[in-house]
């Protein structure tokens, strides 16, 4: 079945996660607000978390390959919270799923390799 609902990612290499922004450059990615020197309060940290649009789409087909592996007998499992490890060409990632339903998926995004973890 074909699904049509909004992506998202945030970063979660925060107390509260933070919506990651398209940036432009040599080539297109996603990256955390807090990469910005503008959107740091005082004493707050540079944030390098970042996201090619090529490992985005990985991790969205790795988590539909993970919806369409539940039995649908099982009737409806709510994934909230499932965590899962994707790797990229360059980089690896843990993805978590912060929300799930109809009109949204919402994934936690942290780049494992950009912030050295
Ligand atoms: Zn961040």
């Amino acid at each position: 079945m074909e699904r049509k609902r909004k992506m998202t990612f945030m970063c979660i290499n925060h107390d509260v996660p933070h919506e990651m922004i398209i940036r432009g450059g040599q080539s297109v990615f996603y990256a955390c607000p807090k990469f910005d020197d503008d959107n740091l309060e005082s004493g707050e940290r540079k944030c390098l978390n970042r996201m090619t649009f090529i490992d985005a789409g990985g991790i969205i087909d790795k988590f539909a390959e993970i919806e369409d592996s539940i039995d649908p007998l099982e009737g409806t499992e709510d994934l909230t919270g499932y965590e899962f490890g994707y790797k990229g060409l360059k980089s690896r990632f843990k993805v978590i799923i912060l929300k799930i339903n109809d009109d949204e998926v919402r994934f936690g995004i942290k780049n494992l390799t950009a912030l050295h973890q």
